[in-house]
């Protein structure tokens, strides 16, 4: 129906809009390139469907971006003839946040500006972003494939309501008006525009057009011209050379594929030729997102096929330990017309994802094995945000489980404090004389693993242990059992053997102990039938009276905790 109706922003919105108007107003200029990199988006996503129905470029097949500003009217427009909106997508586009965490992100809103602020960052801002600036947007959508009669208007102050409506609307696509606030005037001038575009959209690999100004001797003024110049260098950044690109045009993009706010740890872009040719540009982001533990949450790559974008969330681009990574993927061999189905099945893309999973690799191993700080400290950020989420390569990715393992970094009794940084090469080049195993823990928490008795016998002989406190880490051990030839062993299960960590006196000694004791001990067997499997005499102790171990071959007290709490 035509009738213009007033409706309600989801109270998500509401929240956002506030905290952000004020939180990123030093930080305004980005409002643009979030509108350009939607307007991005509309035609990447209009492209995709034209794949299978042309009809839906009309006479007009060339995508642009068009900026333009009116001082009269004290506007900013931003255009683009991509796939539009129809009027139930732009209310529940406009009007609501889908994004996944979005509630996690809420919950941790503190009311302290300077740190929402840069949460808010990482959540992402996007459209509303419009309203640091403006205090009321106008946008005229259209979608590909409908009437002129079927334009949408989409109003609002940005406070508790919008309105929509139908209108009549020449093309397709969308046009987004920016009211500007009182004193945003200077935003009002093409040489201001067109150095916000150089800055923070140049990547975009569409044409971003603005009307050509130019000097008349005679009226002794700038005039606007018809004429429309190209403001950016409108090709894909993927595919320019890597010595044509700067820190910046990286940083840039990133932002613009990720939705992150934040400049990213590192990247990796790649030509790969042979039998599968594609360009790969990825990138490992500096913060965790709110959802990384949401294992059914789809990947960060975006897949182009010869430059045409095929999809978002192309999870099977990459395994998914490694879900952190965003970035773009663009094959040369891939049919337009791949479906997710079909890249389940596809063999370029087993090849694909083989490849980028080792050049993600390789770039965390380059992080993790370099010499200047600056990249250390990078990897100490990366195993702080996503060491976690890594460790799940371990049992997942058979072929790279040896890689994998060098990356992983431990808590240990060689250190003062709770950081994970002892790499499992660390622990084997400092190990004692005579030790062949690598011994670890398992606690709940750091305080549990450094006071846990079982580790009295080897603090005695100075052997580290590596203290594993994280969740997935008992699952991990049972698909890394050695490294380098040397056997991971809990010091909590079965007759620890010190091997040749014990000298001959004392295993004398401790023979002579165990069959002095040895009626005692079977008195407590008897006495504890029905609650212990074995009593044993244990040298492991310095200061504890006894303790309790788990079976060689049985599950250890945390994994069985584990099970318990998450009601197996
Ligand atoms: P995001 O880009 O992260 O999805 P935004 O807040 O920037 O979030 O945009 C919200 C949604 O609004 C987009 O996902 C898209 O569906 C829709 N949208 C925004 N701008 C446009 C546009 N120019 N053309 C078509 N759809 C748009
Ligand atoms: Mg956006």
């Amino acid at each position: 129906d035509n009738d213009k109706q007033t409706l309600g922003f989801q109270a998500e919105v509401k929240q956002l809009l506030q905290l952000m108007i004020h939180s990123l107003y030093s930080n305004k200029e980005i409002f643009l390139r979030e509108l350009i990199s939607n307007a991005s988006d509309a035609s990447d996503k209009l492209r995709f469907e034209a794949i299978n129905n042309d009809a839906l470029y009309g006479n007009d097949h060339e995508l642009k971006i068009k900026v333009s500003f009116d001082k009269a009217a004290r506007t900013i427009t931003i255009s683009d003839n991509g796939i539009g909106m129809s009027r139930d997508e732009a209310i529940s586009h406009l009007g609501t946040i889908a994004k996944s965490g979005t509630k996690e992100f809420f919950g941790k809103l503190s009311g302290d500006q300077q740190q929402d602020a840069a949460l808010i960052g990482q959540f992402g801002v996007g459209f509303y972003s419009g309203f640091i600036v403006a205090d009321k947007i106008t946008v005229e959508t259209r979608r590909a494939g409908a009437d002129a009669a079927e334009g949408v208007r989409w109003e609002s102050a940005g406070e508790g309501d919008y309105s929509v409506e139908q209108i009549e609307k020449t093309g397709r696509g969308t046009d987004i008006i920016l009211h500007l606030r009182e004193g945003e005037d200077e935003l009002l001038s093409s040489w201001k525009i067109k150095s916000i575009i150089r800055k923070y959209s140049d990547h975009i690999s569409l044409p971003i057009v603005m009307a050509k100004e130019e000097w008349d001797e005679e009226k002794k003024e700038t005039v606007v011209k018809d004429e429309l110049e190209t403001i950016n260098q409108a090709s894909a950044l993927w595919a320019r050379n890597k010595s044509d690109i700067t820190p910046e045009q990286y940083e840039e993009f990133y932002k613009h594929v990720s939705h992150d706010f934040q400049a990213p740890l590192t990247h990796t872009h790649n030509r790969v030729e042979g039998r599968s040719e594609y360009t790969q540009l990825l990138y490992i982001p500096a913060k965790a997102p709110f959802d990384l533990w949401d294992r059914n949450k789809r990947g960060g790559i975006k897949l182009y096929v010869k430059r045409v974008f095929i999809m978002d969330d192309a999870e099977q681009l990459m395994p998914a330990y490694l879900r952190m990574v965003k970035g773009v993927i663009d094959s040369a061999d891939l049919p337009l017309n791949v479906s997710r189905e079909i890249l389940q099945e596809s063999r370029d893309v087993k090849v694909i994802r083989d490849g980028s999973t080792k050049r993600v690799i390789g770039m965390l191993e380059e992080l993790a094995n370099a010499d200047e700080q600056e990249k250390k400290d990078k990897y100490v950020t990366f195993w702080k945000e996503f060491g976690q989420v890594l460790k799940e390569g371990i049992g997942e990715d058979a072929t790279n489980k040896d890689r994998l393992a060098k990356l992983l970094r431990f808590a240990s009794t060689a250190n003062e404090n709770d950081e994970q940084s002892v790499s499992l090469e660390q622990y084997v080049a400092r190990q004692k004389e005579g030790q062949d195993k690598i011994y670890y823990v398992t606690a709940d928490n750091y305080v549990a693993a450094k006071n846990s008795p079982h580790l009295e016998i080897f603090r005695k002989k100075g052997v580290e242990v590596l203290l594993l406190t994280d969740r997935v880490d008992e699952w991990m051990l049972s698909f890394l059992t050695e490294f380098e030839g040397k056997e991971l062993v809990s010091v909590a299960k079965g007759g620890l053997d010190l091997g040749a960590l014990e000298d001959e006196a004392e295993k004398k000694e401790h023979e002579e102990t165990e069959t002095s004791y040895k009626d005692l001990v079977g008195k407590m067997k008897e006495a504890l039938s029905d609650k212990a499997k074995d009593v044993r005499v244990t040298f492991r102790l310095t200061d504890s009276p006894a303790c309790l171990v788990a079976d060689e071959h049985e599950l250890s007290g945390n994994l069985l905790r584990m099970l318990k709490a998450a009601g197996q």
